[in-house]
């Protein structure tokens, strides 16, 4: 079987790689931000809230609410604060008892030093110690416990209209290590877990769309190859369902069409045997017995090349119409007119074998339709008549005009046709009456072809044709055709 190149990979392995690059990635990723940039972030964060803080007194450092806004800020972010008027030498200290103090307990930074580094500065300085190298073991004592933290000062000289203020923030910087090992803990135990639910996953994606794409693939394949009684299962997704369903519907109407192909062949078999042996038999005859040299036995060999003609036109008619490639070619014509001159192809036939055709009508009617197609439709209608009609060889075409149709109807007093056979009579190959008597006339694919043409029309304009048979057996059949008449105004 041929094979489609390009990306061959199977949807299983593909769903399997997926889920493991996303599994890799986000266990990657929760390492990279968790623990190695995990210092930095908190070191970023605490500066931001350091610089906000900042802004915010400043904004407010004529606020008559000022007090209680230090006092919030201080115990809510954790900062210490101490605001020096330089001029003046007053201090406003808000301290909130952090552990890394270096503003508060006992003073060990030197606010000068921190003014001078923010002059320098453009007016602001940010410092990161290690506490343990600025406490002096002298001040040990006062310590709850000295440690191997660091602290975050930041400095801010502030003009007023009328003084100069110094703004000391103190936060302390927890150490992350602690923190980090936690979390690495926690990362493992996640790593391990996200791998077993991302297999999960990808099993259970495998499962339900990957196992029955290829189960429905498998089918495909006997069918490629002609089985068409393949059952396509339901399972899966919706789409995956849908896919069953489209390829089961498919496997029925191949099948069907298979049935139909045979079945065509075979009987066009056997309708082209008959004339062939008759041909052949009287050929035969013809030279191999002098007396057989007749006229008549020409005339049988000369009805029979007709019969074969008839046969292969309608059998091309009826599957060019039944591909659906048929196209009509709609145009405005006499239909009345078109029926005379149909009748004057028969009146050969008529004066030699003594039938008699009427056509009754009060007016021309004129309709939009393809005037071959239609004028087939008459022709099968009157051959049928012919074949079919009783003693009396009469045979009446009617032209009725019913509101918006023109209705035409061809009648004969033959045989007719019993109620069961009458819905069959329009399919292919039915042969309803005296088989012997079909034998000799007719191809079985008359009525198909008049019906498919007239629903071909149909297509073109809704419920523009209709078509029927009204036929008691042994009493004649009326089968008539109905047709939109064509508004000339
Ligand atoms: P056929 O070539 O056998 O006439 P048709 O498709 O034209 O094929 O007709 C199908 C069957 O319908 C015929 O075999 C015949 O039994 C029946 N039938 C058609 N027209 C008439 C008619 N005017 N009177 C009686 N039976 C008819």
């Amino acid at each position: 079987m041929k094979q489609i190149k390009g990306n061959r990979i199977s949807i299983r392995y593909k769903l399997l790689g997926n889920f493991a690059i996303f599994i890799i990635c986000t266990v990657l990723f929760m390492w990279l931000f968790q623990i190695i940039f995990l210092d930095d972030f908190y070191k970023l964060t605490k500066v931001n809230e350091i610089e906000s803080t900042a802004d915010l007194i400043i904004r407010n450092i004529e606020n008559e609410e000022l007090d209680e806004l230090l006092s919030t800020l201080a115990q809510n972010r954790q900062i210490c604060m101490r605001i020096i008027d330089t001029k003046r030498g007053t201090t406003v200290d808000v301290d909130a008892s952090i552990q890394d103090c270096l503003i508060h307990k006992g003073t060990v930074i030197s606010s000068a030093k921190y003014y001078e580094l923010a002059l320098e500065n453009n007016g602001t300085y940010l410092d990161i110690i290690d506490v343990k190298n600025v406490v002096p073991p002298n001040f040990i004592g006062r310590w709850e416990a000295p440690t191997d933290n660091q602290t975050m000062i930041y400095s801010k000289v502030v003009t007023t209209d009328n003084t100069e203020l110094l703004l000391l923030l103190n936060t302390s910087i927890s150490p992350v290590d602690a923190t980090v090992n936690t979390l690495k803990i926690q990362l493992q135990v996640l790593s391990v877990l996200l791998v077993l639910l991302g297999s999960i996953l990808a099993f259970l994606m495998y499962n339900s769309i990957s196992r029955p794409i290829m189960k429905i693939n498998e089918q495909a394949k006997k069918l490629a190859l002609g089985n068409y009684t393949v059952d396509f299962q339901r399972e899966g997704y919706k789409e995956v369902s849908e896919l069953a369903d489209t390829l089961s519907y498919a496997s029925t109407e191949l099948s069907k069409v298979e049935k139909l192909r045979q079945e065509l062949i075979a009987n066009i078999s056997h309708d082209l045997r008959t004339p062939l042996t008759m041909i052949g038999g009287y050929a035969e005859a013809m030279r191999d017995l002098p007396g057989e040299n007749t006229a008549e036995n020409c005339q049988i060999i000369i009805d029979e090349v007709n019969r074969l003609n008839v046969l292969v036109s309608d059998v091309l008619d009826i599957s060019k119409l039944q591909s659906g490639n048929q196209q009509l070619e709609l145009e405005e014509y006499d239909l009345t007119e078109s029926i005379l001159n149909t009748l004057e192809r028969f009146n050969k036939f008529v004066s030699r074998d003594g039938y008699t055709i009427d056509f009754k009508y009060q007016e021309h009617v004129y309709i939009k339709a393809d005037e071959l197609r239609i004028s087939q439709v008459i022709y099968n209608l009157i051959n049928n008549a012919l074949t079919y009609t009783g003693e009396d060889k009469y045979i009446l075409i009617n032209q009725l005009v019913i509101g918006e149709y023109v209705r035409i109807e061809v009648i004969d007093h033959g045989i007719g046709i019993s109620q069961e056979n009458l819905m069959y009579i329009w399919d292919r190959y039915y042969k309803a009456n005296d088989p012997h008597r079909r034998a000799v006339n007719g191809t079985g694919l008359g009525l198909s072809i008049v019906k498919n043409i007239l629903e071909l029309h149909n297509t073109y304009e809704e419920n523009t044709a209709r078509y029927g048979v009204e036929s008691m057996e042994g009493e004649g059949s009326t089968f008539y055709f109905e047709y939109r008449i064509l508004d000339m105004n």
